[in-house]
């Protein structure tokens, strides 16, 4: 025989077909369990294997029926199988959990003819048992147990496809990181697994709670009326706020903020229904702890508004949007004489009209446009700026408001004085105004930033002196030109003594320093006296000029006084 032409046909030779009696043993020495059933599913046949496994012995089974001896088996689903496969003669493969021997098996049946069903099974115990702790890594919290963000997602998207309505309650504890930095991340973990057990205990049939973040849980519940809802987030407060025993000597309790939205009417996708969550939990964040928030109309006018805003500004096209700017001027209160500008931002919204910068600007710094922004200012001012120097002869010093983002940032410096090459402008005719001293101080690249900037000449002024960083130290290692005192002082005068009291000390604070000085938001002939009598002769604000179109500034401050 040649082994080139081995064809089936040829695999009985020499010794004639395989008879019933030669495959069963055969099959009774394999690895795998294996049994063979009648057309009525009694058992002709069953390996040592298979006896084994199933906990009895394979003789006693003979002429036996299986669904009488092995009733599980039916609920498992194999006789349906069985049933099928003799119908269609297509064999089959199943997985199924057998109870009473407690075992995962796989379950391969083939028809032999004559209604006839060969089975192999085998025990799949271990491989599902590490499947099933895979899925706990993918879909549980590991110190909790509860089902994690991940889970989280696929159940809000399987309960948007059933489309029945249920809500979201994001519930967020408000100190947990005070807690952590406090007594340590173990502690921290024992007082997160006890609320994790608390919130667990408030749910009724068919709810989840879920742990999403450090502090933070998902609750998604079929209830949606916003009574019932109130009274069960009441009941919430009620388990976070008993304190929380983590060891000998250490208590601790927290108040939590839950911010609510509920399907479909605040959102019909999952990252909708998230976010609005979040942001309903962040605004019940701003008043005192345990407060919660339902989604509402208002704020969606106000996500959507920011939207489109979000959306211009990444379109990039500031002219064409309405962006512009305006100067106000800052004067000597005793000789009248032109200090300086200062460039403020202007946007005329097409669709949603004028916006304060108060709201763009952050949105702006958020979304990563605020550098482009600024750019499109300094064009629009420098500009304006070049055409002054070359129609009077001299330029005012011109200010730009610049957030620590702008500074923080390797490319603010070489930017700057390539904005100053293009338009022609003396680096000493230029001043940079900042507010967020503290973050400022907390980086060596914007510290660097100031330092070169200040080292080609371009003045540093502190914007809205008195307000934000409480410490002076810093004035004394990081030398500043001017300090511009915050319009709440001003607006003090003849009113708050004590606001009058800090003017004066600023005034001899600067003076100590060396520092220019610049009031904000002098509006009335009063405030300009009292400042001029305390010495502060810098002044900027309604009383001179509210900010002016630049064309404006021109003709008031710059045509007019050549033509003098
Ligand atoms: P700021 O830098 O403190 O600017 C002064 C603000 O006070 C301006 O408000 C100005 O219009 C207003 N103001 C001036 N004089 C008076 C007065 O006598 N009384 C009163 N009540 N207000 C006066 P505006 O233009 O709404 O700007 C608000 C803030 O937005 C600015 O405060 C500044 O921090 C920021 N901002 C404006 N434009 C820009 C910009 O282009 N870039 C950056 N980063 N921030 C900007
Ligand atoms: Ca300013
Ligand atoms: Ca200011």
């Amino acid at each position: 025989m040649s082994r080139r032409g081995n064809s089936r046909s040829e695999m009985h030779a020499p010794g004639g077909p395989l008879s019933e009696q030669d495959a069963i043993r055969i099959m009774s020495g394999l690895a795998s369990a294996f049994y063979v059933l009648d057309r009525n599913s009694d058992f002709i046949y069953m390996n040592e294997k298979a006896a084994r496994l199933l906990g009895r012995e394979g003789k006693d089974l003979a002429g036996r029926n299986a669904w009488a001896e092995f009733p599980y088996a039916v609920p498992a689903g194999l006789k349906e199988m069985y049933d099928r496969i003799r119908e269609t003669g297509v064999a089959e493969t199943k997985e199924i959990y057998y109870r009473p021997a407690g075992l995962w098996l796989q379950v391969d049946a083939q028809e032999i003819g004559d209604g006839r069903i060969a089975v192999l099974f085998h025990d799949i115990s271990r491989y599902k048992q590490a499947e099933t702790r895979l899925e706990m890594l993918a879909y549980r919290d590991n110190l909790t147990g509860l089902p994690n963000r991940s889970s989280a997602i696929e159940l809000i998207k399987k309960s948007i496809g059933e489309r029945k309505p249920f809500s979201i309650v994001l519930f967020d504890i408000d100190s947990f990181r005070q807690l952590n930095d406090l007594h340590g991340h173990q502690a921290g973990d024992r007082y997160i697994l006890e609320i994790a057990e608390r919130l667990k205990s408030l749910l009724e049939d068919g709810e989840v709670v879920t742990r999403i973040g450090a502090d933070e849980f998902i609750f998604h519940t079929h209830r949606t009326d916003p009574e019932d809802l109130k009274q069960w987030i009441r009941e919430m407060f009620r388990q976070t706020a008993t304190s929380v025993r983590l060891n000998d000597h250490v208590s601790f309790s927290a108040s939590a903020s839950v911010g609510i939205s509920r399907y479909p009417e605040d959102g019909t996708t999952t990252a909708e229904l998230l976010s609005r969550a979040d942001h309903a939990m962040h605004e019940s964040k701003t008043k005192r702890g345990n407060c919660f928030q339902m989604f509402h109309d208002e704020m969606k006018k106000r996500l959507e508004r920011r939207r489109v805003i979000e959306d211009d500004l990444f379109s990039g096209n500031f002219k064409e949007k309405g962006f512009t700017c305006v100067v106000q001027p800052q004067l000597d209160g005793k000789s009248g004489q032109l200090l300086g500008i200062e460039t403020l931002s202007r946007w005329n919204h097409p669709e949603l009209g004028p916006l304060p910068p108060s709201e763009f600007i952050p949105i702006a710094e958020e979304s990563g446009k605020i550098r482009e922004l600024t750019i499109h200012l300094l064009n629009l001012v420098l500009g304006e700026g070049k055409h002054w120097a070359e129609a009077y002869g001299s330029v005012p010093r011109i200010a730009v408001n610049v957030t620590s983002h702008l500074l923080d940032d390797k490319r603010f410096f070489g930017t700057i004085m390539r904005m100053l090459r293009k338009w022609d402008l003396p680096p000493d005719r230029f001043e940079i105004e900042i507010t967020e001293w503290k973050e400022i101080l907390c980086s060596d690249l914007v510290l660097s930033n100031l330092r070169k900037c200040r080292s080609k000449g371009i003045s540093v002024a502190i914007d809205d002196f008195g307000t934000g960083f409480s410490g002076l130290s810093y004035l004394t290692n990081f030398p500043v030109d001017k300090i511009k005192i915050d319009r709440f002082f001003v607006s003090g005068i003849g009113m708050v003594s004590k606001s009058e009291a800090i003017l004066k000390s600023i005034v001899s604070l600067a003076e100590g320093l060396d520092c220019e000085l610049i009031a904000e938001g002098v509006e009335t002939e009063a405030q300009r006296q009292f400042l001029l009598d305390i010495g502060c002769c810098g002044m900027q604000g309604y009383y001179y000029d509210a900010p002016l179109p630049p064309w404006r500034f021109e003709e008031k401050y710059l045509s007019a006084w050549q033509s003098d």
